[in-house]
């Protein structure tokens, strides 16, 4: 499935096999996640993607080929694919363990073809190998749900006290380790949605509630799955003094002011972008030793189009899926 134009639906295309290029190896797609990121590149509120494009950077797959010069993975093995795909080694970033900042970094299913599609190549020393136990749809959204609302979780420090705005793939994952590291999770959803809270309960929320609430205890930690900036001031009042206010997400539309006193008091607002490698290593260490409970909507990939439509009315619970 291709995205030609933003703004526009993707089409459905038959493309040639794609050749692993130097380090690369071509992958058979087994399933790849639908990720909120997908949403905004489709809708061109992400700028200069590849164009024509292939989605998607939670990718599961079995390697097939190796290219010249790789033989990290056996053909055979399965794998997964993530959001960052290429980074320069050299850039100042790169050089301080921070290459998920990387001048140059090229993201899967942006800047290079993803995983909506039958076959993929990924450079090999981006790629993971998977925990076992986990079938593909269900590893799938561990690849940037999982990853990046691990990543998240870490920025939020020893908070105990965690708040988690947007139950969606992201959040539902990042309760289930929170609550293994003993953490209380308080979840917010669109006003209204019952559905979600009851969901963020049997996951161990010990409170859910709409993000216009106030939970019943001051935060210490806020983690902002959802793509709406009016949730910033929002969360900053539901955190305690010395909080942090963690926005996960790669596109958010814009902050509304707010007065300076619910920053006050040591609050701190923060952004968390793309991965390291390292994250999904130690991520995926933790998935192997605790098992999650991944829920996923498996679409068909030629019904793609119809998975970003739930993805974007906050339809599916867990994660949407594509897969056969
Ligand atoms: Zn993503
Ligand atoms: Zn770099």
């Amino acid at each position: 499935m291709v995205l030609e134009r933003p703004g526009s639906p993707l089409v459905p295309r038959r493309l040639d096999r794609p050749r692993p290029g130097p380090g690369q190896v071509r992958l058979r797609v087994q399933a790849c996640g639908v990720c909120r990121t997908d949403l905004h590149v489709q809708a061109g509120e992400l700028p200069h993607p590849k164009l024509p494009l292939v989605l998607g950077h939670e990718i599961v797959g079995i390697v097939e080929e190796n290219g010249p010069g790789a033989g990290r993975f056996a053909p055979g093995a399965a794998i997964g694919v993530p959001w960052l795909g290429w980074t320069c080694g050299g850039c100042r970033f790169c050089r301080s363990g921070r290459e998920n900042l990387c001048d140059r970094a090229e993201f899967t299913g942006y800047d290079r073809d993803g995983g909506y599609a039958e076959y993929a190549v990924a450079d090999e020393r981006y790629c993971f190998a998977l925990p076992p136990g986990y079938a593909p749809e269900r590893a799938a959204p561990l690849l940037c749900a999982g990853l990046i609302g691990y990543r998240s979780l870490v920025a939020a420090g020893e908070a105990s006290r965690l708040g988690l705005y947007g139950f969606g793939a992201a959040a539902h994952i990042v309760a289930q380790v929170a609550r293994h590291q003993g953490r209380r999770i308080f979840a917010f959803t669109r006003p209204g949605d019952l559905e979600g809270q009851r969901f963020a309960r049997e996951l161990g929320a010990e409170w859910a509630g709409g993000s216009d609430e106030l939970p019943p205890e001051p935060l210490e930690a806020a983690i902002l799955f959802a793509p709406v900036g009016g949730l910033v001031p929002a969360a900053l009042r539901a955190t305690d003094k010395g909080g942090r206010v963690i926005c996960a997400g790669i596109h958010m539309s814009p902050i509304p002011s707010f007065p300076y006193e619910i920053l006050w008091g040591e609050r701190s607002v923060r952004s968390v972008a793309n991965l390291t490698r390292r994250d999904g290593e130690e991520f995926f260490r933790l998935a192997e030793r605790v098992p999650l409970e991944v829920s996923a909507e498996v679409f068909p990939l030629r019904r793609a189009n119809e998975a970003l439509d739930q993805v974007r009315s906050g339809g599916v619970r867990g994660a949407a899926v594509l897969a056969g």
